[in-house]
């Protein structure tokens, strides 16, 4: 009976430190939801004020959809997405913007 509660308690010991584990993780992917989804709010706003300017001007949402077709297949893959790449200083590798160092070589990027 007393090795069964020293086996309880260590088991309840173990649950409660995962529990405040992935208590912390929940939390800092929170924070992370919440500045991405500020990041998304705010290119909306940028989005709305520049369709309604282009608008202004004469151009309409054909031809805004025409552009975003050509931006989006300027990395050969029509997506929905735009990933910016740059050239490495160093071994001139194409690697993507995001990257604060070359995948191939480690210099940094500008
Ligand atoms: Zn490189």
């Amino acid at each position: 009976m007393e090795f069964y509660d020293f086996f309880q308690n260590f088991r309840m010991k173990e649950n409660k430190e995962k529990i405040r584990a992935v208590s912390m993780k929940s939390s800092i992917n929170e924070s992370d939801l919440k500045v991405l989804q500020d990041k998304v709010d705010h290119l909306s706003l940028v989005c709305q004020a520049m369709c309604e300017l282009l608008e202004q001007v004469g151009f309409d949402k054909t031809m805004l959809a025409k552009k975003i077709q050509e931006i989006d297949l300027r990395d050969g893959k029509l997506d929905g997405k735009f990933s910016q790449k740059k050239t490495c200083p160093q071994c001139e590798r194409v690697v993507a913007a995001r990257h604060i160092r070359c995948l191939f070589c480690g210099t940094e990027t500008p």
